[in-house]
């Protein structure tokens, strides 16, 4: 506790944080499940600083290393790291550090750690702990195999004596006993956290005009913040970035068909800037591990809840509101059936993509909470959460029965052989060329709809599609057609409740704030402005990230406080006795409205 408050600025453990750092600097082996931004890093690295010797942090992502280790360096805490960027002179230095008993914190690669020349060096150091982060890579059913992470348990067989702790935020059970089997941590006690976020707020919208829809959500509830806004495919990335960019908002597109040096170039002003907006596609997201990434967007389907929400996850790990938003339509549902149907896989694992792709629609088309829905999937019992479009705004849901029985048997009429445009254009009686061209105006359903807009009945075919009620032909492409669950509604004998579209007013937010704390007022919040401005110059100077320095939440709390003295700049949470010393009178002036003298090197690079 004193090591937290002392070193790391923090008032207090989060959750399971206190129980993890006891039983690990006890001596204890541990298997720590946490939801990102969970604070899992905490977990090892004080125990790493309680106990006598180096603890050893195994991570599979060089820019998350580096993060780290300058992060902890502002904390006054001895860390390195050892990666291929390194040269020999500088190994060296580090494994000499290493070896003097002169590092808190080593971050090393899995690669470099299984090589003989390694562990022999770990056998001349003292090892406090070994430290297994990303530990569900060791895991070949997931989504990040790193076969490096196979050959980790050579750890528990050379270092029998120190305490393992591995971490991970990939909660199915599966995955856990993988874990703990290949990493033999038999006898590890296993903490599992709550998996809820609760300072994200989840909302699915229903797709009309998406990049228009994602433009007013940008500039009217996040101006000026990060965020990440996850496509489909590469070509929209680069279109969606594009346009944004001709917006006006600073949008980088990120995918995996750019070469190495970009992408690394976009990651790189994703974490140094503070309001860059990156477009990617899932490849994007794996070791960003900034805390500030105020929302998280979806223009297109997800594959899963996992995916759904391992994505959104990235936003809000510094605890303060952050946005999950997502943009829902019928072209998602045919889009992603299309992917599993038409992928090369056996039958069974598409049942099982198939089942998974229902789960989430089924998230989607909910018309009450959505956390508990999210939850609930993970094996989580929960209560309305009062954050979420739904909770929020209760969407109306009406009897649909006669608009799903008028919409079946448009398709059934037309012979099944056409999509959504069509079939609404029928339903509403809209007399043109294509229509004639069918003779699809004789027909007893031609205008039996002209009541909804075809807003209205796009929505209900993409329910109809989401419910199983009607199905999708991609090889006539995208054709709509029958199941056999249609048969009840058209005969009338089951009844169909769907959600009404409704263009909501969404509840408008303030400022960049921890959850729970106060607005700021107009003089706090120019303070607050003053300090992100010399934050960041600050960084450039060093060439960290500004997050490193001080957290958002860390500057609202000194705006808001307006602290005279450094005793009362050191209750602040995030001021932590080096940074106090470093920053403290910076800061006392800035808050005193005196000039700050600009750090050397603080003219904006380029
Ligand atoms: P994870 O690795 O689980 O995604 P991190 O270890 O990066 O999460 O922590 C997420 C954020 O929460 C970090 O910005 C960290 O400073 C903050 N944090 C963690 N534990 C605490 C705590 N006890 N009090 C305040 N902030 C914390
Ligand atoms: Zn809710």
């Amino acid at each position: 506790m004193e090591t937290l408050r002392l070193v790391f600025g923090h008032p207090g453990f989060r959750g399971a944080q206190e129980e993890i750092v006891g039983h690990v600097a006890a001596g204890g082996d541990a298997l720590v499940l946490m939801p990102t931004g969970g604070g899992k890093s905490l977990c090892y690295q004080v125990p790493a600083l309680l106990r006598p010797g180096t603890g050893v942090v195994v991570s599979p992502l060089i820019a998350l290393m580096h993060d780290q280790v300058s992060a902890l360096s502002q904390l006054g805490v001895r860390a390195a790291f050892l990666n291929s960027t390194l040269d020999a002179r500088q190994a060296r230095a580090v494994e000499q550090a290493l070896e003097s008993g002169a590092l808190d914190l080593l971050y090393v690669a899995p690669e470099r750690l299984v090589t003989p020349r390694c562990l022999e060096l770990l056998g001349r150091a003292r090892i406090s702990l070994f430290a297994i982060d990303e530990a569900h890579c060791v895991s070949q059913w997931g989504h990040d195999f790193r076969p490096e992470y196979l050959q980790l348990s050579v750890l528990h067989e050379r270092f029998p004596a120190v305490p393992r702790i591995a971490l991970t935020a990939t909660a199915d059970p599966q995955t856990r006993e993988e874990i703990a089997a290949r990493l033999q941590l038999d006898d590890a006690r296993v903490f599992v956290s709550s998996f809820d976020r609760p300072n994200i707020r989840y909302a699915i919208a229903d797709k009309a005009d998406a990049r228009a829809q994602l433009l007013r959500f940008i500039r009217d509830e996040h101006p000026g913040e990060a965020g990440i806004v996850y496509c489909l495919t590469r070509r929209k990335v680069d279109e969606t970035a594009a346009w944004l960019s001709a917006q006006g908002i600073t949008a980088l597109g990120y995918h995996a068909g750019m070469d190495a040096a970009t992408r690394a170039g976009v990651q790189e002003r994703f974490q140094r800037e503070e309001a860059v907006v990156v477009v990617a596609t899932i490849a994007f997201g794996m070791g960003i591990d900034k805390p500030d990434v105020r929302f998280v967007a979806h223009l297109d389907l997800p594959r899963s809840i996992e995916g759904y929400y391992q994505e959104t996850g990235r936003a809000g790990r510094d605890g303060a509101p952050a946005d999950a938003w997502m943009a829902y339509g019928l072209a998602d549902v045919v889009q992603q059936r299309r992917l599993i149907t038409e992928s090369e896989a056996d039958e069974a694992f598409k049942r099982v993509a198939s089942a998974k792709l229902d789960a989430l629609l089924g998230l989607c088309e909910t018309a009450s909470c959505r956390r508990v829905r999210l939850l609930a999937y993970f094996g989580e019992a929960s209560q309305p959460c009062g954050n979420c479009d739904n909770c929020l705004a209760p969407p109306e849901t009406w009897d649909a029965t006669d608009a799903a029985r008028k919409a079946l048997s448009a398709i059934y009429r037309t012979g099944q052989r056409f999509g959504a445009v069509h079939l609404i254009d029928v339903l509403r009686g809209h007399d043109g060329e294509r229509i004639r061209r069918w003779g699809h105006q004789s027909l007893s359903v031609f205008g039996v709809g002209a009541d909804l807009d075809e807003a209205a009945w796009r929505i209900v075919f993409r329910q109809l599609v989401a419910l199983g009620l009607a199905a999708v032909d991609h090889a006539a492409h995208g054709a709509l057609t029958l199941t056999q669950a249609s048969r009840a509604v058209l005969r009338g004998e089951q009844a169909v409740q769907m959600r009404r579209h409704v263009a909501r007013p969404r509840a408008a937010r303030a400022q960049r704030l921890p959850a729970g704390s106060a607005p700021l007022d107009a003089q706090a919040q120019g303070l607050f402005e003053r300090l992100r401005a010399w934050r960041l110059a600050e960084a450039r100077a060093q060439g960290v990230p500004p997050y490193v320095i001080f957290h958002d939440s860390t500057l609202a709390e000194l705006a808001r406080c307006r602290p005279g003295a450094p005793a009362e700049l050191a209750a602040v949470a995030g001021m932590g006795a080096r940074k106090l010393e470093r920053y403290g009178s910076a800061v006392l002036r800035l808050i005193a409205g005196e000039p700050v003298e600009a750090p050397p090197g603080a003219a904006r690079p380029g």
